[in-house]
């Protein structure tokens, strides 16, 4: 049996058409053990959905940043780069636009730099580390969650307010 899901968004007043996400192949004859989505099943889903959100809301936010907030002008293109966006349901790599400077503006905009790390990313393996020891935590995460290589997911980076996120054990 497959499962066929499609996504619509709908942000303001467009609703995009569905777009096909992905299809599941599942037991058409399951036991009752078997019946509905199994954990991999429901890492596959959470992982192409998260990927198309955070896709759909880079592109959402890159907009709104390139108008410059003293004119209101739009800001010619500089560049793209390419970011991985880390959360609880997996990595996202994401093209993301840098905008000039406006003419309007003698002074440089400098923008921080930014980590592409979600806030439950940092918070869920913090708090269960807290009860239990951090490799006992990083295992039942990525049993759980579509979360891999959580010990790679850039803990030592600076925070935005400057000081370092360790969580090791
Ligand atoms: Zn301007």
């Amino acid at each position: 049996m497959k499962i066929k899901l499609s996504l619509a968004v709908c942000d303001g007043t467009d609703e995009s058409d569905a777009q096909p996400l992905l299809t599941l192949e599942l037991d058409s004859q399951p036991s009752i053990e078997t019946l509905g989505l199994s954990l991999a099943n429901g890492k596959v889903a959470l992982t192409q959905l998260q990927a198309r959100i955070v896709t759909r809301q880079v592109e959402l936010m890159s907009a709104r940043q390139r108008q410059c907030p003293a004119c209101g002008l739009d800001r010619p293109l500089k560049d793209y780069h390419d970011v991985h966006y880390k959360s609880l349901f997996d990595r996202v790599a994401v093209r993301v636009p840098r905008w000039q400077r406006c003419a309007c503006s003698v002074r440089a905009e400098i923008a921080g730099r930014r980590r592409w790390i979600s806030a439950e990313l940092e918070y869920v393996p913090s708090h269960l580390a807290a009860t239990i020891p951090y490799a006992r935590s990083s295992e039942l995460l990525e049993l759980l969650l579509p979360v891999a290589d959580l010990a790679a997911a850039a803990w030592t980076e600076p925070s935005a307010a400057g000081t370092m996120v360790r969580l090791s054990t």
